[in-house]
């Protein structure tokens, strides 16, 4: 059997580099090489990769998913696309939009042309989306019909991708399909984050930033639960259907920062109240039945284990994030 040749897009990210390290690890399928094409903005880290850099199976392209003639020609030679690339922070978003709106929504259109005019026959698109692109909901979960009410800039420009990817599915009958996911957690995650900055904070004994009363409501999903229903829908998922993919832990910013303070052996002294975020989205919760029943997906990792995992992990990979916090200014 040959392998499945998989581009991954914005693969030296959080979350696209995990799925990468995964693919190409003891746990990965095995029968797959994996390019990936990334621009390497300033969320994207080539020491993401350094495991898997010396693999045979892996390649990496640097490059913008907006390039039309990059993207083309790298697509050629790949049998199936799984796109995490996107400016992917609601906060700077807010201080300028245009460049979510560049990659996110034209950068997701290039590669969908290239997917389907690709010579040899059009390709799999895997189109990774957010929870965050049906707004805010007080009560209940979203199910994938609820319409989308997208808030923030970022959300808009994900659901603009979101809806774009579904039409080439709908009007050229492309092999597209959608995943939104809830907030993720988990280590190499940018420390502007919230949970990598107040970790990263709290180490240094800083203080932690909480927003308003910190009353808005997050599901958290870990990269290895991610991961689990990225590759479901990969490998068995249908065409030109979208699946909620959800951790099942809900927790106010409130909550959540209580269980960092206690982690690192804080009090609520080290918590500094913020102006709230301009359109602060109170609360998110994705419905995930129909990934749970047609595809088998089940959460695995406790959150209280995963998140301190992800705790004990920045405090022995200072090396990773100090570099990117000076940079960044955080
Ligand atoms: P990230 O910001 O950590 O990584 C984004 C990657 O895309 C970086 O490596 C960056 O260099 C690359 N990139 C950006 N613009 C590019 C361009 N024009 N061309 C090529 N590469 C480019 O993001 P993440 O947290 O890993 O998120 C990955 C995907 O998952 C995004 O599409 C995001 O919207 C979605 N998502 C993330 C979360 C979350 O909690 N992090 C939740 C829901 C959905």
């Amino acid at each position: 059997m040959t392998d499945t040749r998989i581009l991954v897009t914005g693969g030296a990210g959080f979350i696209g580099s995990h799925y990468v390290r995964t693919l190409l690890g003891p746990d990965g399928p095995g029968d797959v090489t994996v390019t990936v094409l990334d621009k390497l903005t300033y969320a994207g880290n080539p020491a993401n990769l350094d495991d898997v850099r010396s693999n045979p199976r892996f390649s990496f392209v640097p490059g913008d998913i907006c390039d039309r003639e990059l993207v083309a020609r790298v697509v050629a030679g790949h049998d199936q696309i799984v796109h995490f690339a996107a400016e992917s922070h609601v906060d700077r978003s807010i201080q300028g939009a245009a460049e979510f709106i560049t990659t996110n929504v034209l950068g997701t259109q290039t590669l969908l042309d290239a997917a389907l005019r690709r010579p040899g026959g059009p390709v799999p698109f895997l189109h990774v989306s957010t929870d965050e692109v049906y707004g805010s909901i007080d009560e209940g979960s979203w199910p994938e019909t609820d319409p989308l009410r997208p808030n923030s800039p970022y959300a808009a420009s994900k659901a603009s991708s979101d809806l774009v990817a579904l039409s080439y599915h709908r009007t050229h009958g492309l092999d597209v399909r959608v995943t939104r996911c809830s907030n993720n957690y988990g280590h190499h995650h940018f420390p502007e984050k919230v949970i990598p900055l107040f970790i990263t904070n709290l180490l240094d004994g800083h203080k932690v930033p909480l927003y308003g009363e910190g009353l808005n409501v997050r599901d958290w999903l870990h990269i290895d639960d991610h991961v689990q229903g990225l590759e479901l829908v990969r490998t068995g998922g249908r065409p030109g259907e979208v699946y909620n993919i959800g951790g099942g832990t809900e927790l106010s910013n409130k909550e959540l920062t209580e269980l960092l303070l206690e982690l690192s052996g804080s009090t609520w002294q080290s918590v500094e109240h913020v102006a709230d975020r301009l359109g602060h989205d109170l609360r998110y919760s994705v419905d995930c039945t129909k990934i749970r029943e047609e595809l088998g997906y089940r959460p695995r990792k406790d959150f209280t284990q995963g998140l301190r995992e992800t705790f004990d992990w920045y405090r022995d990979n200072r090396a990773w994030w100090e570099p990117l916090k000076n940079r960044a200014a955080l």
